[in-house]
């Protein structure tokens, strides 16, 4: 019998000539799976992506898994970018997300559409640098500014799309974490700038006297939800907002102005007593949808779902809703925006390749906003259980 921690060779998932992405490579490895396991992996096996295009992407393939895709809209948005009504893909598995999804985005286009505006586009990577004492920290981070355009240089020879926009220092103790922010064109950005960055860090080491750096100190707050998400500069910081009127909300929610603005005041005591970071009612549920559907880094979702949702009554007893996300990193080029799935879904808004970031930010937080509003209203009306049970159950066989 195997010892438990005893490692055979036979147990390593096996190593294939160009790291095996060929069809006959996929095929040969899943089939090393189903023998080593004895489980059948015939839906897997029913990829559509060739096994070639996923290089880059990941290691090891064996097929693909597969996610119910549905569709969502009409949604108008009155963006810079984003000006027009799309159908929003959603891929989850949760019951009830996508007509949820569905009836606020049908509100907000009765309502006229959910403006959108992006305040920040950037993304950024802290590295900390470390010194023998406080006093050499503190030199470092007096003198950093002025070496900014050679970094910036250094940076810069590795991408072409990649913008250094400036470097801040956060000094903790005898080590300074250096944010560097930049644009990252269409893409998220996070392999582009972790290479300009490694090249602006060389450049540091060689001209100034740090002790050693570490690439990641943490403060970025990438794929992690933090505080510092919430004035922007992680993605893009984008909002949305519309007026409803108090008989549009009626007709599509079924509550009133001044019910949701309740909820969201009750709900907003529940967020501060629980120490969220921001406050909205569920972000992440459409932002994941989305993120499947279009090929984005899902992981993400951490940090895109940090931001704030706001409902207010205004002087006409209508309601004026807002969300604001201030850390969006989504792409239309590069990570996963080019596989099979993804790039139809992203074609599906118009979103796919180069100069078509901001638009898909725009629509997501239009979408996010929709979202808000359908859920608040299905909560605040005494509807969220009796729709889940509706659409949103799929018990195992044997209940
Ligand atoms: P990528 O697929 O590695 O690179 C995209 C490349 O597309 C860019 O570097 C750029 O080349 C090129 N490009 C062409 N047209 C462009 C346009 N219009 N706008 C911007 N770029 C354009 O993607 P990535 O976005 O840098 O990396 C994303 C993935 O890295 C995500 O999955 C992320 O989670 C993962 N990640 C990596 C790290 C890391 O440290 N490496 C950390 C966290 C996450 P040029 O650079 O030459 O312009």
């Amino acid at each position: 019998m195997q010892e438990k921690s005893e490692l055979r060779d036979a147990d390593l998932v096996p190593r294939m000539k160009d790291q095996g992405y060929s069809e006959e490579q996929v095929a040969q490895r899943r089939a090393w799976v189903e023998t080593k396991t004895g489980v059948s992996l015939q839906q897997i096996a029913a990829a559509t992506i060739p096994g070639e295009s996923m290089r880059g992407n990941i290691e090891n393939p064996i097929g693909t898994v597969q996610m119910p895709v549905g569709i969502a809209g009409p949604l108008r948005v009155n963006g810079m970018a984003a000006d027009g009504v799309f159908y929003v893909p959603l891929a989850t598995t949760e019951g009830a997300l996508v007509r949820s999804y569905e009836r606020g985005m049908a509100l907000l286009t009765r309502a006229g559409g959910a403006t959108t505006r992006v305040y920040i586009d950037e993304n950024r990577i802290t590295p900390v640098f470390c010194f023998e004492d406080v006093g050499k920290a503190h030199a470092f981070a007096m003198q950093l500014p002025d070496h900014f355009e050679a970094i910036r240089v250094a940076a810069e020879s590795t991408t072409r799309h990649g913008k250094l926009l400036r470097i801040e220092t956060y000094p903790v103790g005898r080590e300074v974490q250096v944010n560097f922010c930049y644009h990252t064109g269409d893409a998220q950005g996070m392999n582009m700038i972790a290479k300009a960055t490694h090249a602006g860090c060389q450049w540091i080491m060689t001209h100034l006297p740090a002790l050693r750096y570490y690439i990641f100190s943490g403060f970025s707050s990438e794929k992690r939800a933090s505080g510092f998400l919430l004035p922007g500069g992680k993605g893009k910081k984008v909002v949305a907002g519309a007026l409803l009127p108090a008989g549009l909300l009626r007709l599509y929610l079924h509550v009133s102005p001044q019910q949701l603005f309740d909820l969201w005041h009750r709900t907003m005591l529940g967020h501060l007593n629980a120490h969220t970071v921001g406050y909205n009612g569920h972000f992440a549920n459409g932002l994941t949808a989305m993120f499947i559907a279009c090929g984005q880094d899902v992981a993400n979702v951490a940090n895109a779902s940090v931001g704030i949702t706001n409902f207010e009554i205004t002087a006409t007893g209508d309601l004026y809703a807002s969300v604001t996300l201030p850390s969006l990193t989504v792409a239309t080029v590069g990570g996963g925006t080019g596989l099979g799935t993804s790039r139809e879904c992203l074609q599906l808004l118009d979103c796919y390749g180069g100069g078509k970031a901001v638009k898909l930010a725009e629509i997501m937080a239009a979408s996010a906003l929709a979202g808000e509003l359908s859920m608040g209203a299905a909560i605040a009306s005494g509807e969220f259980v009796d729709a889940h049970e509706t659409y949103g159950r799929n018990r195992p066989q044997s209940e």
